[in-house]
């Protein structure tokens, strides 16, 4: 058996396992190895999985390989242990792309659908946050993109005013980012034409109903209170 990574030899050794379903431990892994016990070596299961990078061809072969599992997993579909997080976050990555806000429970019947094995609240919440990643990067990711995005902003919008608000903690050297605030031109130049307006609160509406909920109260010509 040949595959032109050790990526996707792992792949389709995890997915085997996942189906059959058995456990394995991993023995060696290097650049140019990758052997594979058992899990439950001690019930005398000769399982193995010998394989190598041939530095030839730069594809990874299968050599010595017993596939026959003798061991029992009985029916446990509990917490497979082969299930990892990049796994999960792969079955998870089309939900989180149509909500960032996919909630732990779907996380759970989603990867039970794909894999028929259950996983704790913690695995769901470890894949939910690596398929996050894998859709809109990583939180630091993100934050290093800031600086040029913002630069861009004012550049192609003259006039633009931004403030970062950050925070000064006894046990960081460097200040931590709290917030950005920016605003147009335009905005600005408009506000002075503005009704005064009292108050202004939104909040995120959870369960059913996936929206921000924004109230708006305002005063306006002859003292009538608007409620939107
Ligand atoms: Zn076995």
């Amino acid at each position: 058996m040949l595959f032109n990574s050790k990526k996707k030899l792992q792949r389709a050794v995890k997915l085997l396992h996942l189906k059959i379903p058995r456990e394995y431990f991993v023995i060696k892994s290097t650049k140019k190895s990758w052997r594979l016990v058992c899990r439950r070596v001690e019930q005398g299961c000769r399982f193995r999985l010998t394989s190598f990078n041939d530095k030839h061809t730069n594809m990874w072969k299968v050599g010595r390989y017993i596939k026959e599992h003798t061991c029992d997993m009985g029916t446990c579909r509990d917490a497979h242990f082969n299930l990892d997080v990049e796994m999960i976050a792969n079955v998870l990555h089309v939900d989180i792309e149509k909500t960032s806000r996919f909630p732990i429970k779907d996380c759970q019947t989603t990867v039970l659908k794909a894999y028929d094995i259950s996983i704790s609240r913690r695995k769901a919440y470890l894949g939910r946050k690596r398929a996050f990643e894998k859709v809109y990067g990583t939180w630091e990711g993100s934050f290093a993109e800031l600086p040029r995005f913002i630069e861009a902003l004012k550049h192609f919008n003259l006039g633009t005013i931004v403030e970062w608000k950050t925070e000064r903690r006894v046990d960081v050297i460097e200040d931590v980012f709290n917030y950005m605030f920016w605003t147009f031109k335009p905005c600005i130049d408009g506000f002075v034409f503005c009704r005064l307006v009292i108050s202004i609160d939104g909040t995120h509406v959870y369960g059913e109903y996936d929206i921000k909920l924004l109230i708006a109260i305002a005063t306006a010509q002859y003292y009538l209170c608007h409620l939107q």
